[in-house]
């Protein structure tokens, strides 16, 4: 008897998706260098002559949204980006956010806020649920430009964080670009954290910057975070050129790991590419520990498959998330979405080809991977007002 074989591709769409870390979209229309500057991680344009259209986003870009503007796939950038104007920014984000059949998005905000939707307006643009992750650098920036003084500093951003604690489901820390991972793993002591803050508030008014690039307070941060026992979300891997990639290996944080664990906090890896197997490493041995290669799916575009395979070569399935990295272009939500669909299916396919795993466990690791793992570590079925989770 021979049971009809069929291909995860055939269900993969109907698998809830949880967006565990994403931005807002940019409502406002996207001349082509605004376009080309969303779709790299560089911080230049493309050499003079050649486009950032001619990498494996720029062929994803053409090859799968050109169809959902109604155009053949394909399409030449330019017929593209003209269509992607007619339409208007607003029009197309709908249209990408629909097709992109995420059930919900946790929003981080702390990056260029105010050119993006807020959370609840990605929730409102993509008939979806939504939710939010503070940046743990950025509130203490918050706090130096309201003018708060050095003393009082430590229990006032305390209270700040408990405050946005009690709708956001968790933080996320920058440490990567601020410092590296290579940071000392303990908590500082208070009589550094002072001297710390003195440091920084001399250095914000000579500079007229309020940027924290100081190792001991973004220790500071990260062991409040620890203490209110939260998901922390940590950027890991490649991004634009400011981090030193080198720096950005998760296995740098692994004393970090030791030392939270029991903590009730839980750490979540972010990116990880190159770094993938090191974070699944990280994700199999340490209980607290998840992972995702959201942002190398959009990147790797055709290789995505061979991306997703990888980072499940160790990562259990219960720790491996869903995300997008999605940032300005809509696009990126629905590539971010259909790569990641197609590439676990795919992966799912090869492996039951050659093990016989059955149709009812591959949709259990989807549902694991797709939304399962997210709302357990993000409690995101617990109403907003019990947020506060100290
Ligand atoms: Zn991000």
């Amino acid at each position: 008897m021979f049971t009809k074989h069929v291909s995860a591709l055939e269900w993969i769409n109907e698998i809830d998706l949880v967006d565990h870390h994403c931005h807002g979209v940019i409502d406002a229309n996207l001349d082509r260098s605004g376009f080309e500057a969303l779709i790299t991680e560089s911080d230049a344009p493309a050499p003079a002559g050649t486009t950032f259209f001619d990498t494996q986003l720029g062929f994803a870009v053409r090859g799968h949204c050109a169809p959902v503007l109604g155009l053949e796939p394909f399409a030449t950038p330019e017929a593209y980006l003209r269509r992607r104007k007619e339409l208007g920014g607003a029009e197309a984000n709908a249209r990408f956010l629909a097709e992109a059949n995420i059930n919900t998005y946790i929003v981080e905000t702390g990056h260029r806020g105010d050119e993006i939707l807020s959370p609840e307006g990605m929730g409102a643009r993509a008939h979806a649920n939504f939710a939010e992750v503070v940046r743990l650098e950025r509130l203490a920036e918050e706090l130096l430009e309201a003018g708060q003084a050095v003393e009082g500093f430590r229990t006032a951003y305390g209270h700040l964080l408990d405050r946005r604690l009690t709708t956001a489901v968790g933080v996320k820390s920058i440490a990567a670009y601020r410092v590296g991972l290579d940071f000392t793993p303990g908590p500082p002591s208070d009589a550094d954290v002072d001297r710390a803050l003195t440091r920084w508030f001399a250095q914000a008014a000579e500079k007229d910057s309020s940027r924290l690039t100081d190792e001991t307070l973004i220790r500071f941060v990260l062991w409040e975070a620890v203490q209110r026992k939260v998901p922390i979300q940590f950027h890991i891997g490649y991004g634009d050129p400011d981090v030193d990639l080198h720096r950005c290996n998760p296995l740098l944080l692994t004393e970090f790991m030791r030392r939270t664990r029991g903590s009730g906090a839980t750490v979540l890896l972010l990116h990880c590419y190159p770094f993938h197997r090191e974070a699944g490493y990280l994700a199999h041995v340490f209980e607290h520990v998840y992972c995702d290669v959201g942002l190398a799916v959009n990147y790797s575009g055709a290789q995505a498959e061979q991306i997703i395979a990888e980072s499940l070569e160790l990562t259990p399935f219960h720790k491996a998330l869903f995300s997008s990295d999605a940032f300005g272009a809509s696009e990126l939500y629905y590539l971010g979405a259909k790569q990641f669909r197609t590439g676990l299916a795919r992966t799912l396919d090869r492996w039951s080809a050659a093990e016989g795993w059955p149709e009812t466990e591959q949709r259990r690791i989807a549902m694991l991977i797709g939304s399962e793992n997210a709302h357990r570590v993000y409690s995101l079925d617990k109403p907003p007002s019990q947020g506060s989770r100290q």
